[in-house]
């Protein structure tokens, strides 16, 4: 079929949520390249929002996933499967040990499960009262309506009240307005340690410090949404572990399938103790084939050095655009090869679609923001080629 026919039945049948999208199709990718339907290639810089971690078509996942559609795609939570349990084991380990895990298909169902544990959690200690949650703003949780509450950005909010009773927020690295927020009906904190969706924002570690300690004086609990930030993103298994935070509840999704929907609640045991049965459940979520998908994906960054990876291509991958891009940008953020390029003049929109017709997947928040997500098998000559066409661009931009 050719791009215009996709399209026209596209926008004749399916919601306009998306809007326009940029006009390609894609059909198979190999390592860091995407391919559409004119057989055009591109260096695929966003990984389908810092999903495709391992890249496309990586031969380990590949092989895990036909080799257990073969053998079973799903059967239910009443009963027992192998990758699920080795995938709850091996996150429980990554995590350090002491947790458990429930999965989900997304990132915004394991938000769920994280607010509603918490929630849980205190009233069972007999304290139904304290069910209070403190976000930040311009975080990013999911789009359901409790989590698009958790997430403080009225354009995601604004055609869907009423909202989830419950939820306060506070700007991120404001510790005054912390302090004012919480009470003692106060039960949970969730944050994102990078901002993603906004923009690639870390929070501070004063401010870190600061919940840390609220959260042990008022016996609040930490949840930290690692659904973009986790499973090696930012150069280590989990954000938390270099921000120096040991979160009693930490979500995952957008990597850990490598593509293939799954999400994780992974909390610390007696918080996890907190759901009983009967309390939460699901049908998809940690079908054998979303958690043989999850295993080779874990097993792959293991194998490949892809943490390693992560954090050496990312350091060098700011560094050459601190130095090329020099005074047209504001600032380079971000940890790992999760990157936000803040420009000067507010042509991000035109040079992501300039970088898309030189063959180069990215997006862009806003005016002014490019945001870089690529797989973690990156190399450090796959960075000079996009290092050296947006510097290009932005000198034409900005002529
Ligand atoms: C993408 C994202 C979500 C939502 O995940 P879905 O799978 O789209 O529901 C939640 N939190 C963060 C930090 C995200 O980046």
């Amino acid at each position: 079929m050719d791009l215009q026919t996709i399209i026209q039945i596209d926008q004749e049948n399916y919601m306009n949520t998306f809007g326009a999208r940029t006009p390609v199709c894609l059909t198979h990718g190999e390592g860091v390249k995407v391919y559409d339907t004119e057989g055009k290639a591109y260096m695929d810089f966003f990984a389908g929002i810092a999903v495709n971690s391992l890249g496309h078509g990586h031969p380990a996942l590949v092989k895990a996933v036909t080799e257990q559609a073969s053998k079973l795609i799903h059967c239910s939570n009443l009963y027992y499967n192998e990758p699920q349990a080795k995938l709850a084991a091996e996150i429980n380990k990554l995590a350090g040990g002491g947790h458990k895990v429930f999965f989900a298909n997304s990132g915004a169902e394991a938000n769920e499960a994280a607010i509603k544990l918490a929630r849980a959690y205190f009233n069972k200690k007999g304290m139904p009262e304290k069910n209070e949650i403190i976000t930040m703003h311009h975080s990013f949780h999911g789009r359901t309506v409790t989590t698009v509450t958790a997430t403080a950005q009225p354009k995601y909010q604004k055609y869907f009240t009423p909202l989830t009773p419950g939820f306060s927020y506070v700007e991120p690295n404001d510790t005054a307005a912390l302090e004012a927020a919480v009470s003692d009906n106060t039960c949970a904190i969730m944050l994102e340690l990078i901002q993603g969706e906004s923009g690639v924002h870390p929070m501070e570690a004063a401010f870190l410090q600061k919940v840390k300690e609220i959260c042990k004086e008022k016996n609040v609990l930490l949840i930290v949404d690692e659904v973009q930030t986790g499973i090696g993103r930012t150069g280590s298994m989990f954000a938390w572990e270099q921000f120096d935070v040991k979160p009693d509840i930490f979500t995952l999704a957008k990597a850990l399938g490598g593509g293939v929907p799954i999400g994780a609640a992974c909390a610390k045991e007696d918080v996890a103790a907190a759901f009983a049965p009967g309390d939460h459940g699901t049908t998809f979520g940690g079908n054998p084939l979303a958690c043989a998908a999850g295993l080779a994906v874990l097993s792959t960054i293991k194998e490949e050095g892809l943490l390693e990876n992560a954090s050496r291509v990312g350091s060098y991958f700011k560094q050459e655009l601190e130095e090329k891009l020099g005074d047209t940008v504001t600032e380079i953020r971000g940890k790992g090869l999760m990157i936000g390029i803040e420009l000067k003049a507010p042509v991000a929109a035109q040079i992501k679609n300039r970088l898309f017709e030189e063959g180069y997947l990215v997006g862009n928040v806003g005016a002014n923001t490019l945001r870089v997500l690529p797989p973690l098998i990156l190399t450090q000559e796959q960075v000079d080629g996009f290092v050296d066409t947006l510097t290009k661009l932005v000198k034409e931009e900005q002529a």
